[in-house]
């Protein structure tokens, strides 16, 4: 296993940062009457739930959190959504107009806009043909400024996982940070690069509570490495960065795991029907394998038809803009009864343009 050189790898300032130091931080042992943080003693017009400042570590929710997952406290970071979460690495890691990172394309467009107002350069190197890492050409782009290399697996539009052994060579050659965005690992039936964590100092899985825990609106994603990487972002975070009421909500749907297991197995089970259903029609060329709780299809004329269904009210993501998605439509796996109308609505598609 070889070592991380932190020290290094971290920008300078970041480095030499004296963190800012909250009052709830500075002391949090018992006490009756609080005077330090200047909150308002008497409440708040919704009573005195809300008039302390949270916990700035959300210690709580993270030890919920290892109860789910293999994990340690020290080695989350809770971040306002995944996208907190990758801004804090572009933040914490890379120094603007020296540094860079690579990206594989296509892939989750939040990694290039990051890296752009952070005024950090993006490499791509686009996935082959079978959205595989394509490694030879991801060699070829590292230098020695690349600081991350911010993969996706499940890969968001297209649905599939990388192979295992690639992102392996990865994290063994490379001398910067792998971060792997798992936002989708819930759906798969493979496991999460989390059971790798230990083995490898430069591995970052991030995950969120926004697919299959149902809390997009909530805004709770989280990046799990050593707790030495951890320590090094807990520095840039926003002092207080997730509310006290979101925070209990959080630990209140971490309690009830078994229900997000079972609306997991329906997309599972949808998804297999879905599929079969979609490659029936005859203007879908290919339905792309997934293992998530969405299917990216090839269809003849994806404008035609995504505007077809919009007219009928369905909004679908239309990715046929992007290099390696021609004429491709990303269709999130919905109730039951979406599906069954989104099914019958595509077939009257087929109906209409067949008469014309
Ligand atoms: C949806 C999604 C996320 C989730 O982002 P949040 O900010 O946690 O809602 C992260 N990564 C990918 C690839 C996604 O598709």
């Amino acid at each position: 296993m070889n070592k991380l050189d932190l020290d290094n790898l971290q920008r300078k300032n970041i480095k030499n940062l004296t963190p800012y130091s909250s009052a709830r931080h500075e002391f949090d042992g018992n006490a009756s009457i609080f005077l330090d943080a200047n909150e308002n003693s008497l409440g708040s017009p919704l009573g005195d739930v809300f008039n302390r400042y949270p916990d700035p570590f959300q210690w709580e929710v993270k030890r919920k959190l290892c109860e789910i997952k293999p994990v340690n406290p020290e080695q989350i970071f809770i971040g306002n959504g995944s996208d907190e979460c990758i801004d804090m690495f572009f933040r914490a890691f890379c120094e603007p107009r020296i540094d860079n990172v690579i990206v594989c394309p296509p892939t989750y467009g939040m990694f290039e806009v990051s890296g752009d107002i952070n005024d950090v350069e993006v490499r791509k190197v686009t996935l082959t043909e079978d959205f595989q890492l394509d490694l030879p050409a991801v060699t070829e782009a590292i230098d020695e400024n690349t600081k991350l290399i911010m993969l996706c697996s499940p890969n968001n539009p297209t649905g599939n996982l990388l192979a295992v052994e690639s992102i392996q060579t990865l994290l063994e050659n490379f001398s910067g940070i792998v971060v792997v965005d798992e936002a989708y690992i819930d759906f798969s039936t493979k496991p999460s690069w989390l059971l790798e964590l230990n083995n490898y100092p430069n591995l970052v899985v991030l995950q969120t509570l926004s697919k299959a825990w149902g809390l997009a609106s909530l805004r709770i994603g989280f990046a799990c490495a050593s707790p030495e990487i951890i320590t090094v972002i807990n520095k840039v975070k926003p002092p207080y960065n997730i509310g006290s009421a979101v925070q209990s909500f959080v630990l209140n749907v971490l309690n009830q795991e078994e229900k997000v297991l079972q609306m997991v197995q329906h997309f599972m089970i949808a998804r297999e029907i879905l599929s079969l259903q979609l490659s029936a029609l005859p203007f879908v060329q290919k339905v792309f394998p997934s293992e998530a709780n969405f299917i990216l299809i090839r269809v003849t004329d994806a404008d035609s038809i995504y505007h077809y269904l919009i007219s009928r009210g369905i909004v679908v993501r239309n990715r046929s803009s992007i290099p390696g998605c021609e004429n491709c439509l990303r269709i999130t796996i919905g109730s039951q009864d979406e599906n069954q109308v989104l099914i019958t609505t595509l077939i009257k598609y087929e109906k209409t343009t067949a008469t014309n």
